[in-house]
C-alpha cells in the first residue's frame, strides 16, 4: 500500500516538474559557414548556430561569444567588442530566446576584442557578471595592467563592477548547467578558460572553451625579461592540457578550425584537442624565446 502510495506521488512530481518544452531554434550551420567564409572580421555578422546540446555560437565571424541556454536561463561566455553588442542581442534573438533571460556573463581573458561590449550586453541583459579574482581585478580596471605584455599596445574598455568572484575548479550551476572556471594565465593574467557542461542531462560531453593562448606583446616588449610571466605562462597553458575536453571552443574561433570543424573538414568532437592546442602554444612561446635569443 505505501509503496504504491509513493510511485504515485512520484508520478506526480514527475509530471509537475516537466518543464515546459526547452528548445531554442537555431539556423542550419551552413548558414553560418556561408555567412563567414571569407570573413573573419571582429563586428562581422554571422547568424547563430548550435554547437553542442544547449551550447550556441551566437558571435561573429572573427570572435567566438556563446550562449548556454536553458529555461532557468541563459549564460553568455566573451561579449565581443563593443561595437558586435548588437549583433550578439539579434543573434540571441534569432533563437527563439529573451535576452532579459540571459543571467550571467563570463568571460575568457579582459582584453577589448573579447569583453568590450561587456557593459553593452549587461546594461541590455540585466545580467550579472562573475570571474576569478585576477580577471575580475582586470575587468574592473577596463584596461590591461602595465605586466600585461600587450600593455601600450591595445586600448582599453569600459570597466565593469563583478558581482561575484569564483573560486577556480568549483562549478557554478544555472538550471541544468553547468560551468568550471579555471585560471590559464599567459595571454593575460586573468586568463580563464571554462569547462561546460551544458546538455540539460546528467551526464554531458565537456565542451572546453579555452582562452587564447598566444604571446603576443607591444614591441618593446620581450618574454624573456619577464622569468617570472614565462614560468607562470607556461603553467597556465600546461593546465589546458589537462581539463576535460570532448569538445575544444576558443575566442577566435580560428584559433581551433571550429568553423572547418563544423563544416565537416575535421571531428567536431576530438578529446585530444586541448592537449595539442596546448602544445602548439608551448611551441610558439620557445619560438618566440628564440627570436628574443637571436635578436640580442
Ligand atoms: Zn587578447
Amino acid at each position: 500500500m505505501f509503496g504504491r502510495v509513493a510511485v504515485s506521488l512520484a508520478a506526480l512530481a514527475l509530471v509537475s516538474a516537466s518543464p515546459t518544452r526547452f528548445a531554442p531554434k537555431a539556423p542550419p550551420v551552413t548558414a553560418l559557414l556561408d555567412a563567414c567564409q571569407d570573413k573573419d572580421g571582429w563586428a562581422d555578422p554571422a547568424p547563430p548556430a548550435r554547437i553542442d546540446g544547449q551550447v550556441y555560437y551566437v558571435g561573429t565571424c572573427g570572435i567566438t561569444v556563446l550562449l548556454v541556454a536553458s529555461a532557468q536561463g541563459h549564460v553568455l561566455l566573451d561579449a565581443g567588442p563593443e561595437e558586435a553588442a548588437p549583433l550578439v542581442l539579434a543573434n540571441i534573438r534569432r533563437l527563439g530566446l529573451n535576452p532579459h533571460d540571459v543571467k550571467w556573463l563570463f568571460a575568457s581573458h579582459a582584453h577589448f576584442d573579447h569583453v568590450g561590449g561587456l557593459a553593452a550586453l549587461q546594461k541590455a541583459t540585466g545580467a550579472r557578471i562573475a570571474a576569478l579574482p585576477d580577471q575580475a581585478r582586470e575587468l574592473e580596471k577596463g584596461e590591461p595592467f602595465p605586466d600585461d605584455p600587450q600593455f601600450g599596445l591595445i586600448h582599453g574598455f569600459t570597466p565593469i563592477k563583478v558581482d561575484r568572484v569564483l573560486t577556480d575548479g568549483v562549478p557554478f550551476l544555472l538550471g541544468p548547467n553547468r560551468f568550471t572556471a579555471f585560471a590559464t594565465p599567459g595571454h593575460t593574467r586573468g586568463s580563464t578558460s571554462w569547462v561546460i557542461r551544458g546538455c540539460g542531462k546528467k551526464v554531458c560531453p565537456a565542451i572546453a572553451y579555452t582562452d587564447s593562448t598566444s604571446a603576443v606583446s607591444a614591441e618593446s616588449y620581450r618574454f624573456s625579461d619577464h622569468p617570472a610571466w614565462v614560468a607562470m605562462f607556461r603553467k597556465g597553458v600546461a593546465r589546458i592540457a589537462t581539463l576535460p575536453c570532448s569538445i575544444n571552443v576558443t575566442p577566435h574561433p580560428s584559433q581551433s578550425a571550429l568553423f572547418e570543424r563544423l563544416a565537416g573538414d575535421a571531428p567536431v568532437a576530438d578529446h585530444e584537442q586541448c592537449e595539442r592546442y596546448s602544445q602548439q602554444a608551448l611551441t610558439k612561446l620557445d619560438e618566440r624565446l628564440a627570436k628574443e635569443r637571436a635578436a640580442k
